[in-house]
């Protein structure tokens, strides 16, 4: 199976979350045809994981990982002599493509004790990695995620901390601003709080940063607004408790903090002669704790993933199915 065929016949079906069950099945088929052995993580009626080896018989040592869902909206294939376009083609079709012609190298080669596993939801909740860590099979040493890392081996993941705050207040015609009390000032006062919040840094993943979004409060201009809300989305170099610390001191007893989603930075397994590179963005990584050490690379670039034109080089898809042939033969020599 060659990767660049794959990517071009996976971008052309469908896969928005939680719509991947066309795509799975395709898969699946595939899989099947090559005479592997395809066995399914149920999560709900139409969603499943597919978790691929190349028999019955054996034990994975070295996993490879990458998801079967995209955003939204679905994007049209399209290619030229140096790209191919659509929706998924960068994340993670492209990658899934390369993840699947460098097993199949493998078990050419003699390396047999390869799996493959491929989750959904991925792009929302990470639904099918937290399902899979329960399925994880005891003989896994190493998994490698595949997201589009231009082909950089990643030496560590920041983790994630979204919070919603919101404020209350009393609402008064706003030519009696006495009378009332506003729920908009007292979330600026708390929102410039955490921006003068000196945010965590940490030697290996450098600064944690912050996005504030999301922001509501009042609907008339002549009436003080009694409810206000902001979501705070951090980048975490060091730990989600810094991090709450900082938000708790600047809401104090101003306001309240619904805790949306959290997870802890990863550091990931080095490899020598390889440049490591560092994420910021969210992957099923901090959800495959069973799963052995994990490593993530991919061909093509995240500035491409969610964008009206995302599309991934051949040439990359080409480069990255020789590069997990390598990583895969330098863990199973460990
Ligand atoms: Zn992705």
């Amino acid at each position: 199976m060659n990767a660049v065929e794959l990517t071009r016949e996976f971008v052309k079906i469908p896969s928005l979350t939680p719509e991947e069950e066309a795509f799975a099945q395709h898969l699946e088929k595939l899989f099947e045809q090559a005479g592997w052995k395809a066995s399914r993580h149920e999560i709900a009626d139409n969603r499943w994981n597919l978790y691929v080896v190349p028999d019955d018989k054996i034990e994975p040592e070295v996993v490879f990982c990458a998801h079967l869902d995209t955003v939204a909206p679905f994007l049209e294939y399209d290619e030229d002599e140096e790209y191919i376009y659509g929706r998924g083609s960068c994340d993670d079709k492209g990658v899934m493509a390369s993840m699947i012609e460098a097993a199949i190298r493998l078990v050419a080669e003699g390396h047999t004790r390869i799996g493959l596993l491929f989750t959904v939801g991925e792009e929302v909740d990470s639904i099918g990695a937290k399902v899979a860590n329960d399925r994880a099979p005891g003989s896994v040493k190493y998994t490698l995620i595949g997201e589009p890392t231009e082909n950089t081996l990643i030496a560590g993941q920041k983790g994630i901390y979204i919070a919603e705050v919101t404020t209350s207040g009393k609402p008064a015609h706003s030519a009696y601003p006495a009378l009332g009390e506003s729920a908009v000032n007292k979330l600026l006062d708390i929102l410039e709080r955490v921006r003068q919040a000196e945010l965590p840094v940490d030697p290996g993943l450098g600064e944690t940063t912050l996005n504030i979004s999301k922001l509501t409060g009042g609907d008339r201009y002549n009436v003080i607004p009694d409810e206000a809300g902001a979501g705070l989305m951090f980048r975490v170099a060091t730990s989600t408790a810094d991090v709450e610390h900082i938000v708790r001191k600047a809401v104090g007893d101003q306001g309240t903090i619904e805790v949306i989603n959290r997870s802890e930075p990863q550091t990931m397994v080095r490899i020598p002669g390889y440049d490591q590179g560092i994420v910021a963005f969210g992957s099923d990584i901090p959800y495959l704790t069973k799963w052995g050490e994990r490593l993530m690379l991919g061909p093509g670039s995240i500035h491409d993933a969610h964008t009206d034109h995302e599309k991934i080089s051949k040439r990359a898809i080409r480069d990255a199915v020789r590069l997990y042939v390598d990583i895969a033969k330098y863990l199973f020599s460990q």
